[in-house]
């Protein structure tokens, strides 16, 4: 009998390996600390920063929106305070967006994943959830068992308290987002008169899925799966690098401790496992640094409050790096190394990138001037011998005043400048309104050039200030004959 189930068995097919491993749900433990305060703190001021900056004002004079952080798409423009951006002007957007970047590499060179821990969006809202589940559910052993639990009504009515309480941020966050899109006073008012676009309308269904869904449940795994930077971000390590670490030369060889029993011969870690109850991610830092860890320093906080409790000095897990792991073994004192040649590399990248976005905001120009050759034709001949080439020039007005500019070029001999559309146009006289861009038409006739394409420049002059702008262009007359 035995015999026939072995072979029955044996012909069953095997069991397909999972591709992906289960997901071991975490139940993080509430811990207090200086860790933990630290990531209350910045909590709350990346929440408010977000939450508030759309509502403050910045008074730009009548012909431009007074919302201090802007981006109008429909207008095409940019405002971050003081800083005006124009499409022709993206590149200072990619000057602070690499600004941005190379800034966090540098603060991850000197102090490691402090971004990660403490002000990525994805760790703030997770943990913003965590504290609603934890306000609602109770702390980690509650909710284990809550989970387990049949469905009664406590069950239920915790449950749906959570979910809707994660719904509600999820959807102000999505709120906060769109207001920096649009006048955030005017859509605020939209918003309650359920007078709101399509296009407003899925953007916050989107932004408030996500978020639901990314802080809600996804959490750990976004970082663990999703997140590029978690995987190259090692690249910025070196030896001074400031890292979570587990003193191993002091915590083994672990064991389970009872009051009054000696220290001799055995390590400082009392297995007791509240460094892995507390972890966001759910790994035990004992077993060395892992691309899991986030640094949020709840380990260590956890670690701390066990070592108070055993009369033991604190530091067991700690904010160390390698280097003073390697001095102590060696024992040598331990230092701290902030000037070394990566983060000098990146202080000159970052001091030069703000040089360069700084010095293009102070020599602004208020406007531009830019002229198109006509292609077809290229030139005309007139009946009297002159060459006529057409333009269109563009002038931006980048300033909240109306302005008059007048024309001229540069590179012709005896010209005239005739332009196209309304009879009153004059070349020394054009208006363009505050903050608005114009386009104008107009011919240049002039005698046939004896170098052909002639190089010539157009100037615009600001009748008011006496500011010019020029543009270099050509004059075609054929073969010059
Ligand atoms: S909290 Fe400290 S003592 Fe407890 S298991 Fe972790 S390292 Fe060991
Ligand atoms: S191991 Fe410690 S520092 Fe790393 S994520 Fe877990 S609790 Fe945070």
């Amino acid at each position: 009998m035995a015999a026939a189930n072995e072979n029955q068995k044996a012909q069953q097919p095997a069991k397909p390996s999972r591709f992906f491993a289960k997901r071991e749900k975490v139940y993080p433990r509430s811990v207090k600390g200086r860790y933990r305060t630290l990531k209350w703190a910045a909590m709350v001021v990346t929440l408010a920063i977000y939450y508030l900056a759309p509502l403050i004002r910045w008074d730009r004079g009548p012909s431009a929106p007074d919302q201090a952080i802007l981006i109008d798409l429909p207008h095409r423009r940019a405002y971050w305070f003081l800083i005006e951006i124009w499409p022709q002007e993206v590149y200072y957007l990619t000057a602070i967006l690499i600004f941005a970047a190379i800034a966090l590499f540098f603060v991850t060179s000197l102090l490691g994943r402090v971004w990660c821990g403490y002000f990525c969006p994805q760790t703030v809202w997770t943990d913003l959830f965590y504290a609603v589940e934890n306000w609602i559910q109770g702390d980690r052993n509650a909710r284990a068992r809550l989970d387990k639990a049949p469905w009664t009504f406590t069950k239920i009515w915790k449950k749906l308290a959570t979910h809707a309480v994660w719904l509600l941020i999820a959807l102000a966050t999505a709120g906060a987002f769109v207001f920096y899109f649009n006048d955030a006073p005017t859509l605020w008012r939209q918003i309650f008169a359920l007078d709101v676009s399509p296009t407003v309308l899925w953007f916050m269904a989107g932004l408030t899925g996500s978020t639901y869904l990314m802080a809600g449940f996804a959490r750990e795994q976004v970082c663990t799966y999703m997140c590029p930077y978690a995987r190259f971000q090692s690249a910025m390590f070196d030896k001074n690098t400031m890292i979570i670490g587990y003193d191993a030369d002091r915590g083994e060889p672990r064991g389970k401790h009872k009051k009054g029993d000696s220290w001799e011969g055995r390590g400082h870690c009392i297995d007791c496992t509240a460094c892995v109850q507390v972890c966001p991610v759910g790994i035990d830092i004992r077993e060395g640094l892992q691309m899991e860890c986030i640094a949020c320093g709840l380990c260590v906080d956890a670690c701390n409050d066990v070592m108070d409790k055993i009369d033991l000095p604190r530091g067991l897990i700690r904010y160390d790096t390698e280097q003073n792991v390697e001095n102590r073994r060696a024992g040598k004192p331990e230092e701290m190394k902030v000037f070394r040649p990566r983060s000098l590399y990146y202080t000159v990248v970052l001091v030069l990138i703000a040089g360069l976005v700084l010095y293009g905001q102070m020599t602004r120009k208020p406007f531009e001037l830019h002229a198109l050759h006509s292609r077809n034709p290229l030139y005309v001949r007139l009946s009297d011998g002159q060459i006529s080439n057409g333009y269109e020039i563009k002038i931006l007005n980048k300033t909240h005043s109306d302005a008059v500019y007048s024309l001229s070029l540069d590179g012709l001999q005896d010209y005239t400048i005739e332009m196209r559309g309304a009879g009153d146009l004059q070349a020394d006289r054009l208006h363009v309104g505050a903050d608005r861009v114009a386009s104008f038409h107009i011919f240049v006739h002039a005698l046939p050039q004896a170098r052909t394409p002639a190089d010539i420049r157009f100037a615009l002059k600001d009748a008011a200030t006496g500011e010019t702008a020029t543009y270099g262009s050509m004059f075609i007359s054929g073969d010059g004959q």
